[in-house]
């Protein structure tokens, strides 16, 4: 931990501390909108503030952005708790904007009476027009010099419902010249007759992001404010707003900004993931193929994996796209530690072994995990009747073919050699059978010379008669493009992937029954798989988290 490099906001926090600000006095926040579910690209920002937690032994509060009554519901608030906490975080305080309400008001009241802000009763396309462009200087609002008292009347009627949507807004007065357009006179309330989930129907008016933020940090005193690279020409208005209201001696937050990332084959913003799900084009936010932190979960990623690659791509000052592929390198590492191996046969065909006594089962013992000495070993049933994948036998194939053919040989793992002698076609030539002699002396670990017998192919495999049949679910990316939301001809629904979803029957070994919701396993040769919320006892769901190796077509 010590020798990792910092990254360049822990050298701005480390400078702030070299200049004489007090180590005690760090505060971090995570601010999400409670407008969607969190994802990957939220990990980032997580990551960051709870990683400079850490770090300084700093509190970090989980702030939720709720101004915004028409997007915003409990429910997203609820599934950003969990989802954070799932990741491994501990927030200090967990706070709402919404609970500064009263007090934003109070401090708006003041602006008016410092003559810093002003009723502005012109339309919004008005206003817009009025703004001006980069080069050329706004045009005031007729109403920028309306009296303190007029107001002050004014705002309070706004707040106490004498006007409907539209009708007024509040305004700061800071410069309708500047060279920053967000500095033009920017909105600070706007009338808005909508429930909000925590305050319901207390108030009517509503403050906006610039005029709430900065004043949400301050309250909190929070010292540094990390946000992306979108909001750095909002920093000058971040730093106005808080001018107005500051005392000396408490806690100045200041904003820096760190670049948005973006994944490669998925999109991250929770508008375009609302629309996938309201479309249908996925289950819901945690649909194991949506880039959302519970997507991931319920996909089978640990928090682990994605605190892992959210160190290793770590932060940068410039917008960028990871590829998601080294998501799922992290994962697969993880899971290669982790996860009991277990024999799964995702596309079966019967193999009879005709030397072997009818009626007859034994057991055989398997390694549960050779990462994990600890993890010890189970008793795997095995009979005449047994499945192995389709793809693992061929009738005839050439001598690079290390699997079961015609006259060949090869191990079943855990447990003895075994010979194709002939094999069973239906009708239309398809094979349903193999017939094949197995070595009883070539036993796996019976220490005999036949079981110490090299075999070029070594199958996985279950038998028939034990097998547990279960449903997989096999997922390839949701998107075929590589940027999907980055075209300017088409939408990012036109690359949606139609074989995202392929579910299929399979069977799996019988220890598998005791299997509970979300374990992970190696289905050995086949990947990393999850047992998902929709299993029932008589019948397990599987979801792939990741193949063993990276097979994505470069
Ligand atoms: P979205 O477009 O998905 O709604 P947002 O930035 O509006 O994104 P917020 O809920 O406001 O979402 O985000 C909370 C915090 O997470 C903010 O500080 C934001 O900058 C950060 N964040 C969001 N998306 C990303 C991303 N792709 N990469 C890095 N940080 C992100
Ligand atoms: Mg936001
Ligand atoms: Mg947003």
């Amino acid at each position: 931990e010590a020798l990792k490099s910092l990254n360049f906001i822990e050298h701005i926090v480390e400078e702030d501390l070299r200049n004489g600000f007090p180590k005690e006095k760090l505060r971090f926040r995570f601010p999400p909108e409670p407008n969607g579910y969190l994802h990957i690209g939220h990990a980032s920002s997580i990551c960051l503030n709870f990683g400079l937690g850490l770090r300084y032994g700093a509190p970090v509060n989980l702030r939720f952005d709720d101004t915004n009554p028409a997007k915003e519901e409990q429910e997203y608030v609820d599934a950003i708790k969990e989802d954070v906490e799932w990741l491994g975080y501990k927030w200090d305080t967990e706070c709402f904007a919404s609970d500064y309400f009263q007090q934003l008001y109070d401090w708006a009241v003041e602006l008016i009476k410092m003559g810093k802000a002003y009723v502005d009763s012109q339309t919004s396309e008005e206003i817009a027009v009025q703004k001006g462009t980069p080069t050329e200087a706004g045009t005031p609002s007729p109403f920028r010099n309306r009296s303190i008292e007029d107001n002050q009347q004014l705002f309070q009627g706004m707040k106490e419902g004498k006007f409907k949507e539209g009708e007024h807004v509040l305004r700061a007065k800071v410069d309708m010249a500047s060279s920053n357009m967000l500095m033009r006179d920017p909105i600070m309330y706007r009338i808005l007759y909508r429930a909000h989930h925590r305050t319901n129907t207390d108030w009517c008016i509503y403050p906006m992001y610039d005029w709430t933020h900065g004043e949400s940090d301050y309250i909190e005193q929070v010292s540094h404010s990390l946000c992306t690279l979108e909001f750095a020409m909002h920093r000058e208005l971040y730093d106005w707003f808080l001018d107005q209201v500051v005392d000396k001696d408490l806690v100045r937050p200041k904003q820096r900004e760190f670049a948005r990332r973006n994944f490669s084959h998925t999109v991250v913003s929770k508008r375009k993931l609302l629309q996938l799900v309201e479309q249908g084009f996925v289950k819901g936010w945690d649909d194991p193929r949506m880039p959302t932190i519970s997507g991931l979960r319920r996909r089978g990623y640990t928090p682990e994996s994605i605190r892992n690659f959210a160190d290793t791509i770590g932060i940068a000052k410039r917008d960028n796209v990871v590829d998601v592929s080294l998501l799922e390198f992290h994962v697969r590492e993880h899971l290669n530690k982790i996860a009991p191996r277990v024999m799964g046969v995702l596309n079966p065909l019967k193999v009879v072994l005709t030397n072997y006594p009818e009626g007859e089962e034994e057991w055989l013992e398997a390694e549960n995990n050779p990462e994990d000495e600890a993890a010890g070993y189970r008793q795997l049933p095995f009979s005449r009747e047994l499945y192995i994948e389709q793809e693992d036998f061929k009738e005839e194939a050439n001598r690079k073919f290390f699997r079961l053919k015609l006259g060949g040989e090869v191990r079943l793992k855990n447990g003895y050699i075994i010979k194709a002698d002939s094999c069973t076609k239906d009708t239309d030539g398809n094979i349903i059978e193999v017939q094949c002699t197995y070595d009883p002396k070539s036993k796996s670990g019976s220490g005999s010379e036949e079981s110490l017998r090299k075999v070029k192919g070594t199958l996985h495999w279950v038998s028939a008669k034990h097998a547990l049949s279960a449903e997989v679910r096999l997922y390839d990316r949701l998107f075929t493009d590589e940027t999907p939301d980055a075209h300017k001809d088409k939408n990012f629904l036109d690359f949606i992937n139609p074989d995202s979803l392929q579910i299929i029957s399979a069977f799996v070994e019988p220890s598998l029954a005791d299997a509970k919701i979300g374990d992970r396993f190696q289905f050995q040769r086949m990947g990393y798989f999850n047992l998902d919320p929709d299993s029932k006892s008589e019948k397990l769901v599987f979801n792939r988290t990741v193949g063993l190796r990276d097979t994505w077509a470069k």
